[in-house]
């Protein structure tokens, strides 16, 4: 070594000591690391580690002192680059690995490693320098066919003619050139997008790594590889790795180190040709690292004369599954604390452990995109009716109910099949709705593919016909449908998952309920801990086919007393549907929000359709058709919907209240006692509530009566509407408890409709008018102010009323954020989506704490 580099010379070049100035936000997360492995006293090779601000420097044309950066390092030593971005998922330039080689370097090890493998280790490096660092056609390049002294040779040529002058020889330029190249990849548009698409912000830097390669001239044992002690799927103890000898022959260094580097799956690996005092050596450091840098770590090493050298160290790459584990067993095995494992586990991934998933390794034939709108992956034929889906599962096929929307009449095809897709909707339509509750795979609003459902045809993106029983597979969490039957990972809710939801529930300070319609619903929902259920849409309760025909006969009804006859029927199907619902939530809260159907949701749309109710009505079809079409609106869902059709038809409002009542006494003689919540939807008006709840009230006593038995019950209110949001201190004294529906909030406040927004709202997520689909994450400064606006005066208006949220983005982490800091109590959300909220709300709360 010539020289020692001196901090106070240069405070942008920086030789890693245990105590130099290198911190993670001036020079990055792997100098940061490196640094601890050497305080650790780990064997790391001599490493420079280049700050942000000098490599800021560097793209602008201003070198650092090259020489004194080289006079760190032991004359004729191979070096290599490595980028070091503040969070290692920012991504950045490649590594450049042998820089120094060289024809004089070259034939010092030639007398070492032999020739052949001498030579190809010059080509190497002459191409990766002539792609990556002098920009060369990499077509040229990648052409040569020789091997050895030839092919060394024949790249040397090419650099000269492409170049227009010899490959570089001076290991002061090589340096320089590579450090000018990495430096500006950094700051090139693409890169920048690409990092930004990651969260990085605008203005990240990048640390740059120079490291001696540690490879001697030695003539022992050497090579290179990584390590690990868990398995990065699973999260299992298992040491996985690869590493290649070099001393084997031109064969292993051909494919070998600049592979290494590159790829880090250890997938595939083989650690076997590890002497055994190396394996152990390597694997007690991984282990101390563990155990000192708290986080399973990934070692970079290489082997030189039968000694171990470090040269870098991460943190393994893991999936959800494997995130959970490992920190669940960090945590167990006292490393780190139960709040920190809570911490670690990106809510969102954790979606990824409740469902089946494509492999993330599998190859994706993507043939169609849409709204990810009920997440998991599922595999089957094709068929385009609710029918062909029953007769598929009747035949024990599974298969994907491919449809232009959904409607009540799909609800059973949708329990046959094993996914959704259909061509039109969004977040909060029909099939994505009820494909949440299922826990079915859903891909909504699809409008690239071409849906020609009388033909029994599905047209790919790219112009490919699928017939009615070819594969496909439905992608739910990525939005994306794919042609055939890639690889699947199973869901993983084992004892991991429980104990770590366990550590989160301790920490959460907002409650958690589940949207659930059905005793299914309710079931997943107890699985998942819900703590109640926040919203029962009565409405969903009819679409079974025994029922939709009393329904429609109501719904029809041309005098009270017809009305009355169809709601007699009505009555002890719903009476049954609540004892379900009670008896599987065991005396927790249930919110039964009473009938808000779009009428249009319950008419028939089709001939057939009409046809049947004619003969379920005993009318003509010219009738029905008449009636059908006089109660059609314009804007069903601005229309007669929620407490409107209360007040305008009430009998359905007290049958459904006296089914609710007679349910509770019923389930409270069996078990815990049931207080359930009977909620109003769409109100728009404190008046609409007085009516109501005088008629509630009416119907309760009435019970009572009947009963001789005594029951509470509360009276809430759904705020989804504007104005219901801006009166909410008067609505706040009639209600024990105010709601946000927000979706239907969203729909209105925006004055875009939730059914139709699939269509271009990926136009405006692209270009930036919305940062985000509002129906899935809420608008924190239109709803979110109309919400914030309605919490108060509620507040102001009844000191004691409850608020939650029910829409969907009761599941989403970002607005749980808001509905928390908004004071809310509880959020509600669909069953599958309970342990992402539980999640992200035990986060939020321990933020706060640790500040
Ligand atoms: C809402 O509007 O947010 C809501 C929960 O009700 P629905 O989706 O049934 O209209
Ligand atoms: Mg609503």
């Amino acid at each position: 070594m010539r020289d020692t580099l001196r901090q106070d010379q240069d405070p942008y070049v920086t030789l890693i000591t245990p105590k130099a100035p290198v911190s993670t936000p001036t020079h990055g997360g792997r100098a940061k690391c490196l640094q601890r492995l050497i305080r650790l006293e780990l064997p790391v090779p001599r490493t420079v580690a280049l700050s942000f601000e000098t490599v800021h420097r560097i793209a602008a044309g201003e070198l650092p002192d090259i020489d004194r950066i080289l006079a760190q390092f032991p004359a004729g030593a191979l070096l290599c680059v490595r980028p070091s971005s503040e969070d290692p998922d920012w991504g950045g330039p490649g590594s450049i690995l042998n820089i120094g080689m060289n024809d004089a370097t070259f034939v010092d090890l030639s007398d070492s490693i032999g020739h052949a493998a001498a030579a190809s280790l010059y080509k190497r490096f002459v191409m990766a320098y002539a792609i990556h660092v002098a920009r060369l056609d990499p077509d040229v390049f990648e052409e040569i066919e020789g091997v050895g002294q030839e092919g060394l040779s024949e790249a040397l040529r090419c650099y000269e003619e492409e170049a227009e002058e010899p490959f570089p020889q001076d290991p002061a330029v090589q340096l320089a050139e590579v450090l000018r190249s990495m430096a500006r990849a950094w700051e090139g548009t693409t890169a920048r997008l690409l990092r930004q698409a990651k969260g990085a912000p605008v203005d990240a830097g990048l640390g740059l790594i120079v490291q001696e390669m540690a490879l001697g001239l030695g003539s022992g044992e050497r090579g290179s590889g990584v390590l690990q002690l868990v398995n990065s799927e699973t999260g299992l103890p298992q040491v996985t790795g690869r590493y290649l000898s070099q001393s084997q022959g031109r064969e292993a260094l051909e494919g070998g180190p600049a592979a290494l580097y590159l790829e880090r799956d250890p997938r595939g690996a083989s650690l076997e040709e590890l002497e055994p005092e190396a394996f152990q050596a390597l694997k007690d450091y991984a282990a101390f690292m563990r155990e000192k840098l708290r986080a399973e770590m990934q070692i970079e090493f290489t082997i030189e004369n039968g000694r171990v050298h470090i040269l870098d160290g991460m943190r393994v790459k893991r999936s959800p599954r494997a995130a959970l584990r490992i920190a669940v067993h960090l945590a167990e095995d006292g490393i780190i604390s139960r709040q920190e494992a809570v911490m670690r586990v990106e809510p969102r991934g954790l979606s990824e452990l409740l469902h089946r998933q494509v492999d993330p390794e599998a190859a994706r034939d993507v043939i169609g995109r849409g709204v990810a709108a009920s997440p998991g992956a599922a595999t089957g034929k094709i068929v385009f009716s609710s029918s062909e889906a029953q007769a598929s599962a009747a035949r024990g096929e599974n298969c994907i109910l491919v449809r232009r929307e959904t409607s009540p009449e799909d609800v059973r095809g949708m329990h046959a099949a094993v996914a959704v897709l259909t061509e039109r909707g969004g977040m909060t339509s029909h099939a994505a709705v009820i494909g949440r509750g299922l826990g079915l795979p859903c891909v909504v609003g699809a409008a690239r593919m071409g849906f020609r459902l009388h033909d029994k045809i599905l047209i790919t993106e790219d112009g490919r016909r699928l017939r009615e029983g070819e594969m496909i597979t439905v992608d739910g969490s990525s939005g994306q449908v794919l042609a055939g039957a890639p690889a699947m990972i199973e869901a993983a809710l084992d004892d991991a998952f429980h104990v770590f939801m366990s550590w989160a529930d301790a920490e959460r300070d907002i409650g958690i309920r589940a949207n659930a319609d059905t005793p299914a619903d309710a079931t997943t929902a107890r699985n998942f801990a819900a703590q109640g259920i926040g919203l029962c849409r009565t409405e969903h309760m009819f679409f079974e086919a025994d029922r939709i025909t009393p329904m429609r006969e109501m719904i029809f009804a041309d005098s009270p007393e017809d009305r009355k006859a169809a709601l007699a029927r009505l009555l002890p199907m719903q009476r049954a549907d609540f004892i379900e619902l009670f008896r599987i939530m065991e005396g927790m809260p249930v919110c039964i929000r009473l009938f808000d159907p779009p009428l249009h949701e319950f008419l028939p749309s089709d001939r057939a359709g009409l046809r049947d109710l004619a003969e379920a009505l005993d009318l003509p079809v010219s009738d029905v058709t008449r009636r059908v079409e006089s109660m059609g609106e314009y804007n069903p869902m601005l229309g007669m919907r929620g407490v409107r059709l209360g007040i305008a038809v009430p009998e359905i409002y007290d049958m459904q209240a006296r089914a609710i009542f007679e349910a509770t006494l019923e389930a409270s003689q069996e078990g815990a006692p049931v207080v359930p919540e009977i909620m109003l939807p769409l109100v728009s008006a404190m008046r609409e509530v007085e009516l109501v709840r005088t008629r509630i009230d009416a119907v309760a006593a009435a019970v009572r009566n009947e009963r001789g038995r005594e029951f509470d019950y509360s009276l809430g209110v759904m705020v989804e509407t504007p104005r219901a949001c801006l009166r909410a201190d008067e609505i706040a004294q009639h209600a024990h408890f105010l709601s946000f529906g927000t979706n239907d909030l969203t729909q209105m406040t925006y004055g875009l409709s939730r059914d139709d927004a699939g269509r271009f709202m990926s136009h405006y997520v692209q270009q930036g008018v919305f940062a985000e689909d509002p129906f899935h994450r809420l608008d924190p400064e239109g709803v979110g102010e109309l919400i914030r606006m309605g919490v108060e005066r509620g507040r102001r208006g009844n000191g004691g009323v409850m608020l939650s949220i029910c829409g969907e983005h009761g599941g989403d982490p970002d607005s749980i954020a808001f509905c928390r800091s908004a004071g809310i109590d509880y959020v509600s959300c669909s069953p599958f989506r309970v342990p992402v909220a539980r999640l992200a709300a035990a986060q939020l709360a321990i933020r706060d704490k640790i500040g």
